[in-house]
């Protein structure tokens, strides 16, 4: 079958999401709000399976992670120290003609309200200057609007890790290299959400803070730095990595966990942010991208963010980011003179340029980045951190467009049946398991049928439906995703006695059936599911 136009399929996705209850816009009956959605019965579940797998992956099984959940409001230095307040903002030009505002960097895709056939950029609306537009929604804490309340939505959950950073350390009993792992809402005044929920005003992260020593800590410890031999996955972190290791190590980590919910490498690309296009604090970036109907975009960045972070918050809370490494005291202590004068410097020289990127005068930024390697000559250092940071709602819409699949049956009549098929990985299915009474107006099948629901569920998402056709129950749920259907039929009853009290499992994908026994069928669904 031909390959439906991009944005056809997307309407097509847009709508079944609306019919099957995976995503609506928010405040629908009220006209809905632009940048708002909501997740129906079905989004809720897909969304909770996605959020707990990378829960799960990040924190449960892992020694080196703790979780965090922390508020969305949070005290507005925060946002001062980050650089949100001074700089989170996109370019937005104004269109006298229309009157429509738009992001000056996306001119060329967005469409004109007037004219969609044209872009922005193409219409003849005259444009005014871009402007810096800030992206941070903003509040008043307290019934006083003034500046003293004024207040912001956080606009990404990572500074919150930050800002306890300390916390979590002291009660975690963690030590560097260790993550603080957080899933939340965030907020950004998107000038022009759009393709979806891919561009939200409320969506939701999961972002790791991945702590680790600066290199010339390692390099003191272990007398040396292991780089990158080349790509894929660098394996079991070892204590001579530097951050390079680290970082490569965290996007096959990502990348794993994306072909873990069924986005097979294929369907990913790898954007390796270009230095002229790094923030100036950022050693690297990667962007994993999905490739989406309306184009390749970003689902997660992977970042190398330095000490900067916990650097920004030690400036301007006054309150001591640093940890103490009894490894890195001893072995410094035994290193030769020229070594310890090398790295010594080589740490000055890292602390002196940002304190002075952060507009300290010369002479402060001497002194500080003096004490600084002074400090990390005993011991101490202001941690550097990886920060892989992925968006749930854009998840949730490539898992979604990837599972997309129509086919087309013949009817009973022989006319032809366009249907869907959301081919979920098992691990994200709304529904795990659908099950169905062969009829309905047989009491001793749909006694049964109960009590097989009742069986399965005490383990997995069951959706139990006795009305319509058994070929329309089974599409129904192939269309929500389901990857199995269980019929309870006469067989199950004994009426062939050798098929007592088994019922027919049937796979979305190939529509094979397979009879399993009742008392097998959890550790049968058990095993599939995977
Ligand atoms: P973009 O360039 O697409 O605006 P970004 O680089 O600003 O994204 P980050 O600040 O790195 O995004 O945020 C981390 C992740 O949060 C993104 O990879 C994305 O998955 C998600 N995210 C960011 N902004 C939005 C949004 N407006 N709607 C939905 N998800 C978002």
């Amino acid at each position: 079958m031909a390959e439906p136009k991009a944005n056809e399929l997307m309407e097509k996705i847009v709508s079944l999401c609306k019919r099957r209850g995976f995503i609506y816009p928010s405040s629908e009956i009220y006209g809905g709000i632009a940048g708002f959605w909501d997740y129906g019965p079905l989004g809720a579940e897909l969304k909770r399976n996605v959020k707990d797998l990378w829960w799960r992956r990040l924190v449960h099984q892992r020694d080196d992670v703790a979780g965090l959940e922390a508020t969305i409001i949070m005290a507005p230095q925060v946002w001062k120290a980050s650089g949100h307040v001074d700089t989170f903002s996109d370019p937005m030009v104004d269109c006298k003609t229309c009157k429509g505002r738009f992001r000056a960097d996306q001119l060329a895709e967005t469409p004109c309200p007037q004219r969609p056939s044209k872009m922005v950029s193409e219409c003849h609306g005259e444009k005014t200057p871009p402007r810096a537009f800030n992206l941070m929604f903003t509040t008043h804490v307290g019934p006083v609007q003034d500046d003293s309340s004024l207040a912001y939505l956080r606009p990404e959950t990572a500074q919150a890790i930050f800002v306890q950073f300390k916390n979590v350390l002291e009660t975690s009993r963690q030590r560097v290299p260790f993550g603080i792992a957080q899933i939340g809402k965030a907020f950004r005044n998107e000038v022009t959400p759009r393709n979806f929920t891919f561009r939200s005003r409320e969506f939701e992260q999961m972002e790791l803070e991945y702590f680790i020593k600066p290199d010339e800590a390692v390099e003191a410890i272990c007398g040396r730095v292991a780089t990158p031999a080349g790509p894929g996955h660098p394996g079991e972190p070892q204590p001579d990595w530097g951050w390079q290791m680290w970082h490569q190590y965290w996007v096959e980590e990502r990348l794993r966990f994306y072909e873990s919910l069924g986005l097979s490498r294929d369907t990913l690309e790898e954007y390796w942010q270009k230095p002229e296009e790094l923030a100036h604090y950022a050693r690297a970036c990667v962007d994993i991208l999905f490739k989406f109907p309306f184009g390749t975009q970003e689902l997660e960045g992977i970042a190398a963010r330095s000490d900067f972070d916990l650097s920004q918050h030690q400036r301007f809370s006054g309150k001591p980011m640093t940890v103490f490494d009894e490894e890195l005291k001893n072995a410094w202590a035994k290193l030769p003179k020229e070594k310890q004068d090398a790295l010594w410097r080589r740490y000055f020289e890292a602390r002196r340029a940002y304190l002075t990127r952060m507009g300290e005068t010369a002479e402060q930024a001497e002194a500080l980045a003096r004490a600084d390697a002074d400090g990390l000559a005993k011991g101490w250092y202001v941690p550097h951190v990886i920060e892989p940071s992925a968006g749930v709602d854009r998840l949730i819409l490539a898992l979604i467009c990837h599972a997309y699949s129509e086919v087309t049956d013949t009817d009973t009549k022989g006319k032809p049946e366009t249907r869907v098929i959301l081919r979920f990985h098992p691990s994200v299915a709304p529904i795990k398991v659908g099950v169905f009474p062969l009829l309905k107006n047989r009491p001793e099948l749909v006694a049964k049928a109960r009590e097989v629901r009742d069986l399965v569920r005490t383990r997995f998402t069951v959706f139990y439906d006795e009305s319509g056709s058994i070929g329309r129950r089974y599409a129904r749920q192939d269309e929500a995703g389901t990857p199995f259907g269980v019929t309870i039929d006469f067989d199950t009853l004994g009426e062939t006695p050798a098929l007592k009290d088994t019922v027919t499992v049937r796979e979305r994908d190939t529509g094979r059936q397979e009879r399993v026994a009742i008392a097998e069928l959890t550790a049968w669904l058990e095993a599939h599911l995977r």
